[in-house]
């Protein structure tokens, strides 16, 4: 049974509060769904003041707390014998109260007593039902009581069939610990049975799921609209990381999301379902399917309409001073009226609205902290960090003209980071919000991170979400370009080559193998964080600094304007780099490693050919093949005992080039590739033609094959 704590209130808190409270959208709400919900909203507040009324049961039913569902967190999913669904939906309550005989005023989940959904062994839907729903529109209001660790919901949502037949039921998921009390399809209710799904998306590692049976078939491309209420707690789970034999502590310093009155941190799909979705179970551990299931369903909602519509009932003197939604700063109303009994709750309310999710699982942040603002950031901090906090805002200042160089004077929304509980507590982002600990680490540390950030700060677009290759790719690209600036070019290439061989081996080693994945619908980070860095790094030496960055600005104009439909660039890449001024032709970049995946290039030095020439120079040539289905433009460098000449070759997929180069003195070694293309296997090739004594050799750098011979002949060389 799940039972608010014992809340005492007096008769004259009630005027105080509820003069305040008006929940947003009571005006538009309308149906009987949204009557009661509203009712429950208004009598959780009202009903503070009704002190030592007996037995104080809303709209005049009577509860039956003995028929509560158990409550669910970590349930196996052998459910709990449930009454069948009655049949009359009038008069029914969200949640029911009842003062004891010391005054103490619970508050149970009323419509649960009521009409406890049938819980069945076995799911009802399948995966083809859940492949088949497509989330276009969410409207939530939300109501967290943090000191009970409580979410109450009432979801609006709008569902389209993106299947190919008619859906007769549509599969909606909510975390193990929520429970959902009614669920109405035009505006009727709907009987549906509930089943416990494992999950590991949830971190419970289960997902309840209703599979609400249609009145009519559903037919492909129609979509339809839901009204729906669940409830429940959400306290920190480490369930799906133990059962994989993660040691507890560890696990719940990944694992943190909860309700709590100092800090409510709600992730969403792949930590915490707090809002319905429709997905297929997917269990860590199985390679990599949980993961793509995280990105499916976030690429799914690139394009959801989004409203959340947030109330806050925290112990009074507690006040929440930062809501975040979906990582943007959602201002609050607060009323916590002084004076007045120390356990009356005040209340906070807020609006989020957002045309378009973009590539997100949508979040809910409620913190108590200290804002600290700065130039481009507000960092909100816990008691313990208000000093430690200081050093983000230095880092701040330090890497922003860097920032500034590469996209812009200033970011269009500013970078939010918010204080977790715990200095191990593992750090998480989504758009422009980083959430991390902010005691202090090594500033190196800081610096890329900052710059990580502040990058999604300048791409953040309301209107036109970037496609999360371009919005990841950018910011882990100038994350890049920050060590290159602070530790040399060497360095960030190592940054690279760590993720390449990940990219290696997801990337179709042939076009007959497997389709591969365009970089715009790509849900895997090692798409659109590692491979699309280095499309970034190899757009950049393809054109220029200069040009890259006039086509980053461009792209960030261009989301300003919110004028372009569907999150598509109202100006393509291709279009903005002629408008930077770049006359090559370069559809063959877009085609073998943009708009599709060709797999990765396999270049080889075939052969290099020496030969003395006038006046002491030598012409070296070098035959380069590409065993790969991607063409590549590599630099190739011919090094001799006094200097060095790199020249930028292109080398077509599954095909050879002849690179001739004229050198001052005898040639000492040859390198292609200086690992910006990634490739299949080694991303340098180094051959040594005139092997000096290994002192002199110059260091390798990572990620490179080499090998050497003798030179000075004109004979093919390996
Ligand atoms: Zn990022």
């Amino acid at each position: 049974m799940t039972v608010f704590p014992a809340l005492r209130r007096k008769k004259v808190d009630r005027l105080a509060i509820a003069a305040q409270f008006t929940p947003h959208g009571a005006a538009g709400a309308a149906g009987p769904i949204a009557g009661r919900f509203m009712k429950w909203l208004f009598l959780r507040v009202l009903a503070t003041a009704v002190l030592g009324t007996a037995s104080a049961s809303l709209s005049g039913t009577a509860q039956n707390p003995a028929s509560a569902p158990a409550s669910s967190s970590a349930a196996p999913a052998a459910p709990a014998p449930q009454p069948p669904e009655p049949s009359s939906p009038s008069g029914k309550v969200i949640f029911s109260r009842s003062t004891d005989e010391s005054g103490n005023t619970t508050t149970t989940a009323g419509l649960a007593a009521q009409t406890a959904p049938k819980v069945t062994a076995e799911p009802t839907a399948v995966d083809a039902d859940r492949l088949s729903v497509a989330f276009t529109a969410l409207d939530l209001e939300v109501h967290l009581q943090t000191a009970a660790h409580r979410i109450a919901v009432r979801a609006r949502l709008t569902v389209r069939n993106d299947g190919k037949n008619p859906l007769t039921r549509i599969p909606l998921q909510i975390s193990s610990s929520l429970n959902w009390e009614q669920i109405r399809v035009d505006g009727r209710d709907a009987a549906f049975p509930v089943a416990t799904l494992n999950s590991d998306t949830d971190h419970t590692g289960q997902l309840h799921e209703a599979a609400v049976p249609l009145p009519a078939p559903l037919p492909p491309g129609q979509t339809l609209t839901l009204d729906t209420v669940y409830s429940g707690t959400i306290v920190p789970s480490a369930h799906r990381l133990l059962t994989l034999g993660t040691p507890e502590a560890i696990a719940l310093h990944s694992d943190w999301d909860e309700i709590s009155p100092d800090f409510t941190g709600l992730r969403g799909f792949g930590n915490v379902v707090w809002y319905p979705v429709s997905t297929v179970p997917a269990i860590l551990g199985d390679g990599a399917r949980l993961f793509d299931e995280i990105g499916r369903h976030k690429l799914s909602l690139t394009h959801t309409q989004f409203a959340l519509h947030l109330t806050v009932e925290f112990p009074h003197g507690n006040a929440p001073t930062v809501a975040l939604v979906n990582g943007q700063a959602a201002p609050l109303r607060v009323t916590d009226a002084e004076g007045l009994d120390a356990d009356l709750s005040g209340i906070a309310t807020a609006s989020f609205d957002a045309p378009a999710l973009g590539f997100v699982a949508p979040s809910l942040f409620v913190a108590v902290r200290k804002a600290h603002p700065a130039a481009n950031l507000t960092a909100y901090a816990a008691p313990d960090n208000n000093i430690a906090v200081e050093t983000w805002l230095i880092e701040d200042a330090a890497v922003t003209p860097f920032v500034q160089e590469w996209l812009g004077s200033r970011p269009r929304s500013p970078l939010t980071l918010l204080d977790l509980p715990d200095p191990e507590d593992a750090p998480y982002e989504t758009g422009t919000l980083l959430v991390t600990n902010l005691g202090v680490g090594p500033a190196d540390r800081l610096d890329g991170v900052l710059v990580h950030g502040l990058a999604h700060a300048y791409l953040a677009s309301p209107h036109q979400p970037l496609p999360a290759w371009l919005n990841e790719g950018v910011a882990t690209f100038l994350e890049s370009g920050w060590v290159e600036k602070q530790h040399g070019r060497d360095r960030a290439l190592q940054m690279l080559e760590s993720d390449r061989p990940s990219l290696a081996l997801i990337e179709p080693p042939s076009p007959g193998t497997s389709a591969g994945v365009p970089l715009a619908l790509a849900t895997a980070p090692v798409y659109y964080r590692t491979k699309a860095a280095y499309v970034l790094w190899m757009l950049r030496d393809l054109t220029s600094d200069q040009t890259l960055s006039t086509v980053l600005r461009g792209l960030i104009a261009d989301g300003e304007s919110g004028k372009s439909p569907n999150g598509i660039p109202a100006r393509s890449l291709q279009a903005l780099l002629k408008q930077a001024g770049v006359a090559r032709d370069l559809s063959w970049f877009f085609s073998d490693w943009i708009d599709t995946d060709k797999g990765l290039p396999d270049l080889t030095i075939d052969s290099v050919f020496p030969n003395p020439a006038q006046a002491g120079t030598y012409l070296v040539a070098i035959n380069i093949a590409n065993a790969g289905y991607a063409a590549a433009d590599v630099p190739v460098t011919v090094r001799t005992a006094k200097s060095t000449l790199t020249e930028r070759v292109f080398i077509p997929a599954h095909g050879n080039a002849v690179e001739r180069m004229v050198v001052m003195g005898p040639p000492t070694q040859v390198q292609v590739n200086d690992g910006t293309v990634p490739e299949t296997t080694a991303s340098v090739h180094v051959k040594d033609i005139h092997p000096q004594s290994p002192d002199e050799r110059p260091a390798r750098p990572p990620g490179s094959s080499s090998s050497s011979s003798a030179a000075g002949s004109d004979q093919p060389q390996e």
